[in-house]
């Protein structure tokens, strides 16, 4: 396990260079909100990242997503009883994102532990996160997943057929869509992908005017730890960042990776 001031660096790096990619597309620091994506971290550096201030989290698998909501639950509760006495930045609740391909007999379970699904591709997934939802008396925030360059292998909707979701999902009582996901080709150049975070900000622009709630239609989350500057320059304003913060051990499942 790498030492705390090495992912105190690490974080503190890529922090930086979202705050300077977003100056240069116009934006202040604070308009891109990083989810910390926790797949290859180990339960301490998740711990270490809390204690630094940070909020946002995400998983990709519902399993993993339960053990450490539950494993961040019980710190945080540690932490409030200890009346934030000690030198920690630690927020009174972390934010959960399920951030992975869900099916729908995960659904019920997911619900109660996450603020925002980024990964809706489908229709009969929508209508069962309508359905518990409405079960639970419980809004639920969600992404539309958009497979942009069209990659066989990756879930996500194809672009003609967004539009059509976004509208469906639109009627729905307890669904709110707050945007698009994207996931970039995998590449070493991070310049590759800029045409499809290109696109995929059209897009988002596209279904913004097409007649959904623009209130709440305001996430475009795309980019990770190889391409997070250019999808922010691009338009991005949540990037899903683990292994420029966590590092590249592998303490998470390596079927994730
Ligand atoms: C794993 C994963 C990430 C983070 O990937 P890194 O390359 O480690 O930054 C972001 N989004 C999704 C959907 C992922 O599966």
């Amino acid at each position: 396990m790498p030492s705390k001031s090495e992912l105190k660096d690490r974080y503190r790096g890529v922090m930086d260079r979202v705050a300077a990619a977003a100056e240069r597309s116009g934006r202040r620091p604070e308009d891109v909100l990083v989810v910390a994506v926790t797949k290859t971290a180990g339960p301490d550096e998740i711990r270490q990242l809390i204690d630094m201030g940070h909020v946002d989290l995400g998983e990709n698998r519902v399993q993993q997503l339960q053990q450490r909501a539950a494993m961040t639950d019980e710190f945080l509760g540690r932490r409030q009883q200890m009346g934030g006495s000690d030198a920690t930045e630690a927020p009174a609740e972390v934010r959960w994102h399920m951030t992975g391909h869900l099916q729908r007999n995960k659904v019920k379970a997911v619900l109660p532990l996450v603020r925002l699904i980024h990964s809706v591709d489908s229709l009969r997934l929508a209508e069962e996160l309508e359905a518990q939802g409405a079960r639970a008396e419980r809004d639920v925030q969600v992404l539309i997943q958009v497979n942009i360059a069209g990659e066989a292998q990756k879930h996500g909707v194809a672009l003609p057929a967004v539009e059509h979701l976004s509208e469906q999902i639109e009627t729905m009582v307890r669904l709110q869509l707050r945007g698009l996901m994207v996931i970039g080709p995998n590449t070493d150049d991070p310049e590759q992908n800029r045409d499809v975070f290109e696109r995929a900000a059209d897009l988002f622009r596209e279904v913004r005017a097409s007649g959904v709630n623009t209130d709440r239609f305001n996430i475009l989350s795309m980019g990770m730890s190889d391409d997070f500057e250019v999808a922010i320059e691009e338009g991005a304003n949540v990037v899903r960042v683990g292994r420029a913060i966590f590092g590249d051990q592998t303490n998470g499942d390596p079927d994730d990776r």
